[in-house]
């Protein structure tokens, strides 16, 4: 059976012919073949609206061999495409209101797309797209491929900042103490170091930018509501900003940030950065769901806070060359980070920035001579 993907690429230059050949063969009026067309469309896409989800989940069964992703990913529509155009074809079913301001108590969709889609997830075209802000169309840039340009901006990886005895089992490791976060972000402050999100970071390399000296990133990873009650407040008194990586399934769920968090967030010039839909590694997902784990949950976030993100953390750190194509058509993405890693921040490695990871027992001082080291 043809996937929704390939349906849609067959059916659209069909429907464009239908009137020509409707005329011809019927011999009615053309305008009266295209009214017979608009009819049949609406239901050819009511019944994709109806196949499709299934479709979907019978492809995310199971692991897929990593070639026959890469297949298809190369089949795939160019989501960037999608994006780009009008909002020809895509289904508003969402119960958002057309604008990104949510209302007073909004109503996140509670299925993740990964299992069993509905017409409520937001997910992209063809089955159901965000009732959203407009995706922004492919960033100019002056050949930064040619160009040999790179930097040296330290991006440090956290992920939950919070008291130790409020976590238990193996989520422990992932812990940073509010007070240890303050004295490596104070230590780093007082060391001249000053932050500029993954955004920025982005902008710079695509466009040769050099950023004040002793720049670096706080990268906060999977979107815990900690990241606003204990992390915020000691960023904002050091003056810092730092780049919120959250899964578009988990917003507004218990325990992670809320919408009017990320909104706060986002308006005092921190950056809310894509962490995938279902944060489940993506290195064997089809590349339907592809499409969903990038566009989908960048739409999503673009639906709660009003921009598209422009950066990307791989769930667990897992890349590949699929995951890489579906996200290099993701309207807005400039960068991605790993986890580790030591490659160097240029533009062609844009998808593969690598990162420092700071625990509870990474001392201040020594955090700051780890970061001296990446001076000239
Ligand atoms: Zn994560």
């Amino acid at each position: 059976m043809a996937l929704p993907v390939e349906r849609a690429a067959i059916t659209i230059p069909l429907v464009r012919e239908l009137p020509r050949v409707i005329s011809k063969r019927v011999r009615l009026p053309r305008r009266r073949a295209s009214v017979a067309v608009a009819i049949l469309a609406v239901v050819a896409v009511a019944t994709a609206a109806a196949v499709g989800p299934l479709a979907m989940s019978r492809t995310a069964e199971g692991p897929t061999p990593a070639a026959g992703t890469a297949d298809l990913v190369g089949a795939g529509p160019s989501t960037s495409g999608t994006a780009s155009a009008s909002p020809t074809g895509f289904d508003y079913a969402s119960d958002r209101s057309a604008s990104p301001q949510p209302t007073a108590s909004p109503t996140v969709p509670t299925q993740t797309p990964t299992a069993e889609p509905s017409p409520s997830a937001c997910v992209p075209a063809p089955y159901v797209a965000c009732d959203t802000t407009e995706a922004p169309t492919a960033l100019p840039s002056a050949d930064p491929e040619a160009t040999p340009f790179g930097l040296r901006v330290p991006i440090l990886e956290y992920h939950r900042v919070k008291p130790f005895e409020t976590e238990t089992g193996y989520q422990v490791g992932l812990v940073v103490p509010p007070e240890v976060f303050a004295a490596q972000m104070d230590a780093l402050r007082v060391a001249g170091w000053q932050t500029i999100t993954m955004g920025q970071l982005g902008d710079d390399l695509r466009s040769g930018i050099e950023p004040v000296p002793k720049s670096f990133v706080v990268t906060l990873d999977d979107g815990y509501e900690d990241g606003y009650t204990y992390a915020y407040p000691i960023l904002q008194k050091e003056l810092f900003l730092a780049t919120y990586f959250v899964i578009g399934s988990q917003i507004d769920k218990p325990g992670r940030l809320t919408v009017d968090e990320l909104q706060t967030l986002f308006g005092a010039g921190n950056e809310i950065g894509n962490h995938s839909m279902s944060h489940e590694d993506m290195r064997y997902m089809p590349a339907d769901r592809l499409v969903t784990e990038t566009f989908g949950a960048s739409a999503m976030i673009a639906r709660d806070v009003g921009v598209w993100p422009q950066s990307f953390s791989y769930p667990a750190g897992f890349t590949g060359p699929a995951v890489i194509s579906a996200l290099s058509k993701c309207p807005g993405i400039e960068t991605a980070v790993i986890q580790g890693g030591s490659k160097p921040e240029t533009w062609p490695n844009r998808f593969g920035l690598p990162r420092i990871r700071v625990g509870p027992g990474t001392n201040p001082q020594d955090l700051v001579e780890r970061m001296n080291r990446y001076l000239p």
